[in-house]
């Protein structure tokens, strides 16, 4: 198939799964119809590239269902100005998507394969505002704080506080918490000394590693 017959697939796929199923933010839908599933997930068909669920990637790990990558993202209502860290990079899809959004983004990962292999395709594609790092994700990206937002994409039993301290004020974190195996999307919205707390659903993550992590 060509890249014409992906574009199309991507239009079908988003006007059917991601605005069909309540996503309203115009970025985020631009977004979503702009990064090239398919190259994430190179070792599969493009209908299945484009089946809105979550699909193997090396390590073990999973790249996200679409609709949890447009819902994550459009939680963190962000603007063009904003600085975004990402927790598991993995296959680097979700970074790309945030990317396209904001000025710039902050991924860090567990895996050094994973890593590089995001890095070298987001180069391949032409991203050059994410930065790459290897690490224990849980205690987030220090030296880069405060983040405007940060999005978690591995599930922890609690919300870790360090991400919560790197949050900026008037901030917003969405994380999946709950058990190993299965979880609540939560949004944490940072207000002076106050966190909002909102359940925005059931979700379903591999789990986040490290010190706030599952040890
Ligand atoms: N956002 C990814 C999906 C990632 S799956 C995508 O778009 O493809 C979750 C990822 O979190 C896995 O790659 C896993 O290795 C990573 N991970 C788990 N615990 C971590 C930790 N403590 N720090 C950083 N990454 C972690």
């Amino acid at each position: 198939m060509s890249r014409a017959d992906a574009a199309a697939l991507r239009a079908a796929h988003v006007s059917r799964c991601i605005a069909g199923r309540g996503i309203r933010d115009p970025r985020v839908l631009h977004a979503m119809s702009t990064v090239p599933r398919e190259r994430f997930v190179p070792d599969v068909s493009l209908d299945t590239a484009y089946a809105d669920c979550p699909l193997p990637i090396a390590c073990d790990q999973t790249i996200s269902q679409p609709y949890i990558v447009a819902w994550m993202t459009e939680a963190l209502a962000l603007k063009p100005e904003h600085r975004v860290l990402e927790i598991g990079t993995g296959s680097g899809y979700q970074a790309a998507v945030l990317a396209m959004l904001v000025d710039a983004v902050y991924t860090v990962e567990y895996h050094a394969a994973l890593s590089k292999q995001a890095e070298e395709l987001l180069k391949d594609l032409g991203f050059t505002n994410v930065r790459f790092r290897v690490g224990d994700g849980s205690l987030g990206w220090e030296a880069e704080a405060p983040f405007d937002g940060i999005c978690v994409t591995a599930a922890a039993p609690e919300v870790p506080p360090s991400l919560v301290r790197q949050l900026r004020d008037g901030g917003r974190l969405v994380i999946p918490t709950g058990g190993r195996f299965i979880q609540d999307l939560v949004l944490i919205e940072k207000r002076g000394n106050d966190l909002v707390r909102t359940t925005l659903g059931g979700c379903r993550f591999v789990p986040l590693r490290g010190k706030e992590g599952w040890r």
